[in-house]
């Protein structure tokens, strides 16, 4: 048996080696001429001269070989439907939808807008473009017209598919009117626009650009649409990043390596097995949903469910604290995948909701996109009786986790979960923490340090910035010069605060710029929202740096109550708000305390349920938030602009 770290150590010092071997995972329909060409550094070419397809790998080749098998479950307690798809019926979809997307226009290398709800005909255009060789750039359902539109100029999408809309707690949330404004404000027009017609809202057509799917549908019954062997490096698909931090960026894909690696995470990271079944609560929109709800559970020949609707609501509309797990039971899920921000919904509730079913065919529970606080952890966990939950760290860039645990397979020791800490870097990627003034890496155990990767990145991380190579290189890399005069090294900034521990498990600490600097003091303004959060009250926190004259900086806390009861005059609030400031004290030290304590209703987020600090802080310091287009409710920010004004 051999140990991860050995493991880890092949993927970085045989690179080439190691990922030839995992390309084996795959089918292509020219095997890679060169494993890695990193001859225009920071540039990654994965699995030069192969050829091969996304598509081919997620459904046809499991329709050939066990096209009865479940492929999509799509889930809706919105419409209350539910709707399986084996691999074979999986592929007729997709090739009618292939068929409707050239019938309008599209071919190889056009890019194709996918605006939709969760339903399956998402997941049908998704794989319809790939199948063809067409590179979609799904936008998050739901985004105002504003923030649809500079995604439609920056993809020039020949075809746009869409809905009347979604749905919302069941009320109808048309998609067609922001769609038809988007389009009006964008300087960019598709040729056509395709529109799933679920009888939600009325939609008022487009004489000769729109198109409604079940027509076109009827048909390309028959329609047989083969396949388009790419390039491996061809690129797949476009996405935007959550924008927590500012502009968001358009990370593109390629297709061999994205293939390859999500290949091999589904094994190796999540313990997934063909035959069994992935519930990931994401959505398309992000990057979890192209990678964990699309395409990797599909190529590891796994069922995926699709799930529309809340959390806490179950079919018939009726109150359910427990719709996911009785999906869990009914589905016999093997592997779930959710994040921290849900759990937190949840745990508003009564755990009871958990273990009224029978999880008895659930592996594990993955958690990523934000820091996973120890008492969320620990109430998920013994909701679940114990079962391992899963901290793992990656961004919309990386496709698939740099942090996470090992899971045991192929002769491959596993590697155990620490609570607070989203694991060991995965095979492939070579993780270093640097210190941010000096660039030199951090060698001590616990030291704070920036996590950056040395290139190359793995396969399946983004090529460039979407039509921007310029902002690829600049936003991410650092060209560090070798003082003996080899050659330089380049080095991908996360821009995530991190420390390692003596046992080589990483600690994520925020982003850097949510360092703040307290009388000299530099705190992670996570390491403040973790104290806070362990106060029995906080169902959530976010935590602040705001100028300070005398100071510098102080921290400022805004937070939401579990519990609302006995908090209603200004005396009750005052108290909470010492209570809070002492559990700080106690755990970091007064330096770290809170100038103040706010009890508010709702903290901004972005539509992916992110803390949007930089909003938060530009309104404590009275400034203007900026670019909120990727903000889920901004009456959050205004409460809190007229609280702290
Ligand atoms: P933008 O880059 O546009 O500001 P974003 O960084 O929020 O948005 P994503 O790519 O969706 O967009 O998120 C990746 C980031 O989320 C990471 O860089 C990290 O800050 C945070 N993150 C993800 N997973 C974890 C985790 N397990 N623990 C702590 N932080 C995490
Ligand atoms: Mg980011």
């Amino acid at each position: 048996m051999q140990t991860y770290a050995d493991f880890h150590r092949q993927s970085i010092e045989d690179r080439d080696a190691f990922w030839a071997e995992q390309a084996k995972r795959i089918e292509w329909e020219t095997p890679p001429q060169q494993i890695c060409d990193y001859s225009n550094p920071p540039f990654a070419r994965w699995f030069v001269g192969g050829r091969t397809n996304l598509c081919h790998n997620a459904v046809d080749r499991h329709a050939r070989d066990r096209g009865d098998a479940t492929a999509l479950i799509a889930v809706s307690t919105e419409t209350n439907t539910e709707k399986s798809y084996s691999f074979s019926e999986l592929q007729r979809e997709v090739e009618r939808m292939a068929a409707s997307l050239q019938s309008l226009g599209v071919q190889q290398g056009d890019r194709v807008l996918i605006y939709m709800p969760m339903i399956a005909e998402a997941c049908f255009a998704m794989l319809a473009c790939t199948r063809i060789g067409a590179i979609h750039s799904v936008v998050f359902g739901g985004f105002a017209s504003g923030s649809l539109s500079t995604r439609i100029d920056d993809a020039q999408p020949k075809v746009i598919v869409s809905a009347d809309g979604g749905s919302r707690g069941g009320k109808p949330v048309p998609y067609k009117p922001l769609l038809d404004e988007a389009i009006n404000l964008a300087s960019h027009k598709p040729d056509a626009v395709l529109l799933v017609d679920r009888g939600l809202t009325a939609m008022q057509l487009v004489e000769g650009r729109d198109h409604i799917w079940s027509d076109l549908r009827t048909k390309h019954m028959d329609a047989q649409v083969p396949c388009v062997w790419v390039d491996s490096t061809t690129p797949s698909y476009t996405l935007y990043t959550s924008g927590t931090t500012g502009k968001p960026k358009g990370v593109q894909r390629d297709t061999g390596g994205y293939c390859v690696a999500l290949a091999t995470s589904i094994p190796y990271i999540y313990g997934g097995k063909p035959g069994e079944t992935f519930f990931s609560t994401s959505d398309i929109g992000w990057v979890v949903g192209h990678s964990y709800i699309i395409y990797g559970p599909l190529i590891g020949g796994m069922a995926t469910i699709m799930y529309e609707g809340l959390p806490t609501q179950g079919f018939d509309h009726q109150p359910d604290g427990g719709i996911w797990w009785r999906l869990v039971a009914k589905y016999k899920v093997s592997v779930m995948f959710s994040a921290p921000t849900a759990i937190r919904v949840l745990k508003k509730q009564d755990p009871e909701h958990l273990k009224k079913h029978d999880l008895s065919s659930l592996k594990a529970l993955f958690l990523a996109g934000e820091p996973l606080d120890e008492p969320t952890a620990k109430w998920i966990s013994e909701g679940l009786n114990g079962k391992p939950i899963i901290d793992n760290y990656w961004q919309t860039e990386t496709g698939w986790p740099i942090l996470s645990v090992a899971n045991g397979v192929d002769n491959v020791a596993a590697t155990s979960p620490r609570f607070g800490s989203p694991g060991v870097p995965m095979y492939g990627y070579n993780v270093r923490l640097v210190d941010e003034s000096t660039g030199l890496p951090v060698e001590t155990a616990d030291a704070k340090g920036v996590l950056t990767v040395e290139g190359p990145l793995p396969p399946g991380c983004l090529q460039t910035v979407w039509g921007d190579d310029h902002r690829f290189v600049n936003t991410y890399w650092n060209k560090m010069e070798d003082p003996a005069g080899g050659p330089a090294r380049w080095v991908y900034s996360t821009y995530d605060w991190s420390r390692r521990d003596a046992d080589g498990y990483y600690f994520i600490l925020g982003r850097t710029d949510d360092v703040i600097n307290v009388a000299g003091h530099r705190l992670g303004t996570r390491e403040i929202e973790e104290s806070v959060s362990s106060h029995p009250n906080v169902a959530e926190v976010a935590v602040v740096g705001v100028a300070d004259n005398v100071k510098g900086q102080v921290a400022l806390a805004f937070v939401t109550v579990k519990n609302s009861e006995g908090l209603d005059t200004e005396e009750q609030r005052a108290a909470l708000e010492k209570e809070i400031m002492r559990q700080v004290d106690a755990d970091l030290g007064a330096v770290a305390r809170p100038a103040r304590v706010h009890i508010v209703t709702a903290l901004p987020k972005t539509r992916s349920g992110k803390l949007l600090r930089r909003a938060l802080q530009a309104v404590a310091e009275g400034r203007d938030p900026g670019d909120l287009t990727t903000i889920d409710d901004p009456s959050s920010l205004l409460n809190i602009k007229s609280m702290v004004s």
